[in-house]
């Protein structure tokens, strides 16, 4: 059967193996297409690529085979002073303007930018906005948006005093991973927003928000509960909230890495007596 698939319809089927794998819908493995064409398709190379794809979020614990290297990030630009954070952010979205530097503009509906204090001392980072985010122009306000807010919340802090962004700003075609160019070109801004905002701890939301940052990609699991170094930035890495919300079973684990995080700011977490 895979023998007689022509190219474009081979990276179709592929394409939604990826797809319904990403969403955790392991079924779609054991009844459709065949075993042996998911195998022959799994081994398949990816079309060469200029940079290696982001591990989308919610496969968080596959491994990730090696490739080409990440571009080097952008110098770190010097500290604003708190006073100009908000007019800083808000010379980079005019910058950004009605971008069109990558294809993820074809299909927006709104670019979102970041959300939250420009003097945040805790950053999340995710990989891009979804339908919700897409329609409203505002990072994670749907069900992820909302179990985001728990975890803040929790965390004694309140969602306007941290700051949101994501990896790329306009939101991939079904959710699908930003392709590499994609998330190339629009990360930069990302790297800017961080370089401003000047959090003292970074959290990475997702196994591609933590493979842009680092510039490198890695299993989820090897990164997870430890801190690492950005920009000059104490990052902690985490499952992304709607993995959570696809399996409930990993908010301790999540909830153990935002620990770090708010020991790493001197935080408890609010009384609930
Ligand atoms: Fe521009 Fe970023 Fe949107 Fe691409 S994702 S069109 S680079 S704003």
């Amino acid at each position: 059967m895979a023998q007689s698939l022509d190219s474009a319809t081979r990276q179709d089927l592929l394409a939604r193996v990826r797809f319904y794998r990403d969403l955790g819908l392991m079924e779609f493995y054991r009844r459709s297409p065949s075993p042996e064409l998911l195998i022959q398709l799994a081994s398949e190379p990816d079309e060469p690529q200029p940079l290696p794809a982001p591990q989308n979020s919610l496969m968080e614990d596959q491994p990730i085979p090696p490739r080409k290297p990440f571009p080097i990030a952008p110098k770190i630009a010097d500290a604003t002073p708190a006073a100009g954070r908000a007019a800083a952010l808000e010379l980079i979205r005019e910058e950004i303007g009605d971008c069109t530097r990558c294809a993820l503009h074809q299909g927006r509906n709104k670019i979102v930018f970041g959300d939250g204090s420009p003097n945040a001392r805790l950053m999340f980072v995710g990989e891009g906005p979804g339908a919700d985010e897409d329609a409203q122009g505002v990072p994670f306000v749907g069900k992820a948006g909302q179990l985001l807010n728990n975890m803040i919340t929790a965390m004694g802090l309140k969602r306007e005093e941290v700051y949101i962004a994501n990896v790329v700003k306009c939101r991939p075609p079904g959710n699908r991973v930003p392709e590499p160019e994609e998330g190339a070109t629009c990360s930069p801004f990302l790297f800017r927003q961080i370089d401003v905002v000047r959090p003292e701890v970074l959290v990475a939301l997702g196994a591609t928000a933590a493979t842009w940052l680092l510039g490198a990609r890695q299993p989820l699991a090897g990164l997870r509960g430890r801190l690492h170094s950005v920009r000059g930035t104490k990052l902690i890495v985490t499952y992304h909230p709607a993995y959570l919300l696809r399996d409930p079973r990993q908010k301790k684990e999540a909830w153990a890495d935002l620990q770090i995080a708010m020991r790493e700011l001197g935080l408890t977490p609010p009384s609930r007596g």
